[in-house]
């Protein structure tokens, strides 16, 4: 299964190929200074991902490198151990479900969901499990 995704001016073409390993919210203050709200992550195993066209550019704010358009600034993709977290935002119609949210001490509000709600990272992760009280 090949999914192409575009950035927003369509100069920049991505391909995944297979289905994503998760799919979840982060709201780590890396993801929320640059995307300007929580990250929707689509994530792959990183050569599972290749850009096929246009020029990318690219950038690292405080810890993860992340990859965008240079001509209209649209994130793709961020590097994270061995993977690329794609930016879900992308994503044909329905392919994202999300199924946690992930750094949620950092989250703004309460989060008004039913997915899990995990303070740091889930044991998956290496993290703690430790959810939140809101
Ligand atoms: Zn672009
Ligand atoms: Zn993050």
């Amino acid at each position: 299964m090949i999914t192409a995704v575009q950035c927003s001016c369509g100069a920049v073409e991505i391909q995944l190929t297979g289905k994503p390993v998760f799919q979840y919210y982060c709201h780590c203050d890396d993801c929320q200074s640059v995307h300007g709200k929580a990250y929707p992550v689509s994530l792959y195993p990183a050569p599972a991902i290749s850009v096929v066209r246009g020029d990318t550019d690219a950038f690292t704010l405080r810890t993860a490198p992340r990859t965008k358009c240079k001509q209209c600034g649209t994130y793709l993709f961020a590097e994270v151990a061995g993977f690329a977290g794609v930016n879900a935002d992308l994503l044909p119609e329905g392919m994202f479900n999300p199924a946690f949210h992930i750094q949620c001490r950092y989250a703004a509000v309460p989060i008004q969901d039913d997915l899990p709600h995990y303070k740091g990272t889930p044991a998956r992760f290496r993290g703690s499990d430790e959810l939140m009280q809101w």
